[in-house]
């Protein structure tokens, strides 16, 4: 039986004031929440005296459902949230995820719909789908299209869902310009351009991607292989991977042929420490607008705090750090105390930070250089004591209505490894049962394509933490993540992994199938089967053998 769906409107927050200067459009439920884009764009365009509409879940099936709200202003901004569509919609093993965290009860189809692929709320590559239907019920409206999906894709990828290069985004989406990066600053600095008059044509400028037929006023920028060349030999994605990440790095321009027009992707704009201050100090309601209903993505982030932006490690198959970028950009201990302090005031408060920090938390306070992955090779020359993380840990944790400070994100171990008293203290203060690592493999050869350390370093530190651990009153378990069908991977590294981490001594993991995201190095790798060097590596194309893999280690950790 079709699915059928009726044209009634979607959620369209605060409706009664349109028109609005801007209207977000996203597939999900909105929250204020510093943690979720939509509420950063929001509160940071209201706070310049802009107007923010709010189009939540629409319809996608049915254009009324994009018109509820009106044309807006200035601009419609597709907010597509924090992962790739595709990748939230289906596994890596290509099985559809009934579940989506960030709707209300979890639950990914509109409400009274089979669970089809068509009755998603967050259809499959969101940000064609809703900028197309916005182009049909308002033809010359300004469209801006931004986020992971936006970003990771603005230029000629492999799309491992249609196994196949497709072009620009920019180009399939119809959309007028693309904010690449953290996207707070470029959508603000876009509005207020075209609240002053200009064309949204004219808009050039940091952290904008923008269609161009005038290739001649670019001395400097970095010229891709185009399109067209990519789809011909897919090898020459291997170098235009490699052209991409050292272009972000030197912050130049980057341009690639489509046929006779060119995208123009300016450098990403990374905020000054008092901007992010500012941005973070924005008066956040953490919740729903409308509803006292809460998301289970919102929930587990309700007393979250963000510390810093970007991240060095710099690993061939992380969007995180090619999206936020490899600078290292941290708040102020200030206003970070300031936010809990805001946050122990809220009615569902009871004493818990979830989380203090970024990509990578115990980054907090770093100031790395952009040049290469801090993971690999040498030790890193600059300071990395992770002093400024644990004085801010310390000074959270004694605040007024406090009772426990977590730490929610990732922690690298190869900083903890220099200085043990900051493992003891953050084993005895800040841990729920786990430790939660992330070595993603054992093996040399497959560390290396990712960019990661040694495993000589993950060895030792889990010497370090069982020797503490052992001192501990409350005992607590490592649990690494890891990473089976990686490119350059065999069966048989699986096998060593598996007896390396068996002597170790470790009882648990997280282990996942590699998924080939758009616009990442080790993406086009699994595509070519080769390094950008020109090395041949193997890669697993059967979903079925990536399983038996993970079943392998699973199996193990299970017994
Ligand atoms: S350390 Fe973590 S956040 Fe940083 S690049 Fe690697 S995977 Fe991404």
């Amino acid at each position: 039986m079709r699915p059928v769906f009726p044209r009634i409107p979607s959620s369209a927050i605060e409706m009664d004031k349109a028109p609005f200067d801007v209207v977000l459009v996203l597939p999900y439920v909105f929250s204020d929440h510093p943690s979720f884009p939509e509420g950063l764009l929001k509160r940071v365009l209201e706070a310049d005296g802009f107007s923010v509409g709010i189009l939540e879940q629409p319809r996608w099936h049915d254009p009324a459902s994009f018109a509820v709200l009106g044309r807006p202003r200035l601009c419609f901004a597709i907010v597509p949230g924090p992962v790739d569509s595709l990748v939230h919609n289906y596994t890596a093993g290509g099985r559809r995820r009934r579940e989506d965290l960030y709707q209300f009860q979890g639950n990914g189809y509109f409400p009274g719909s089979p669970p089809s692929i068509k009755s998603k709320i967050r259809p499959d590559r969101t940000v064609m789908v809703f900028a197309n239907r916005l182009r049909q019920v308002w033809k010359n409206a300004p469209i801006v299209i931004g986020g992971i999906e936006s970003s990771m894709r603005r230029f000629a990828h492999y799309d491992f869902h249609d196994q196949r290069i497709r072009r620009s985004i920019l180009l399939d989406s119809r959309a007028d310009i693309l904010v690449s990066g953290m996207g707070e600053w470029p959508l603000l600095e876009t509005c207020r351009a075209l609240r002053a008059g200009r064309e949204i044509t004219d808009i050039d400028f940091s952290g904008i991607t923008r269609l161009s037929r005038r290739p001649n006023d670019l001395a400097g920028a970095i010229v891709l292989p185009s399109f067209e060349e990519i789809e011909q030999d897919p090898f020459l994605l291997l170098q235009a991977q490699e052209m991409t990440l050292k272009a972000t790095r030197a912050g130049k321009t980057v341009l690639q042929a489509h046929g006779n027009r060119f995208v123009l992707s300016r450098p990403a704009w990374r905020a000054a420490v008092s901007e992010l201050d500012w941005i973070y100090g924005l008066p956040y309601d953490r919740k729903h607008l409308l509803s006292r209903k809460m998301t289970p993505a919102l929930n587990m982030n309700l007393f979250s705090i963000t510390a810093h932006r970007g991240c060095s490690g710099a690993c061939g198959f992380c969007v995180l750090a090619a999206h936020q970028g490899s600078m290292v950009i941290s708040r102020t201990p200030a206003t970070i105390l300031e936010e809990i302090g805001s946050m122990t005031r809220h009615n569902a408060w009871q004493g818990i930070v979830s989380d203090i920090g970024g990509p990578s938390a115990d980054m907090y306070g770093k100031e790395c250089c952009p040049a290469k992955s801090c993971l690999q090779g040498a030790a890193c020359p600059a300071d990395f004591s992770l002093e400024p993380y644990m004085r801010l840990l310390r000074r959270a944790r004694i605040m007024p209505g406090v009772k426990k400070v977590f730490i929610g994100s990732g922690i690298r171990y190869e900083a903890l490894l220099a200085d043990p008293d900051a493992l003891e203290e953050i084993l005895r203060e800040h841990c729920g049962s786990f430790l939660r690592v992330a070595p993603e493999h054992t093996e040399t050869g497959v560390l290396k394509l990712m960019k990661k350390g040694d495993f000589e370093e993950f060895r030792r530190f889990t010497q370090l933490f069982q020797r503490i651990n052992r001192s501990l009153r409350r005992p607590i378990q490592l649990r690494p993540y890891l990473v089976v069908g990686h490119p350059g991977e065999s069966m048989g590294d699986v096998r060593e992994m598996k007896k390396k981490l068996l002597h170790l001594g470790i009882k648990q993991a997280d282990v996942q199938i590699f998924t080939p995201t758009p616009g990442t190095m080790a993406t086009a790798m699994q595509l070519t089967g080769a390094t950008s060097q020109g090395g041949i590596i193997p890669v697993i194309r059967d979903p079925a053998e990536a399983r038996r893999r993970k079943y392998l280690l699973k199996e193990f950790f299970a017994s």
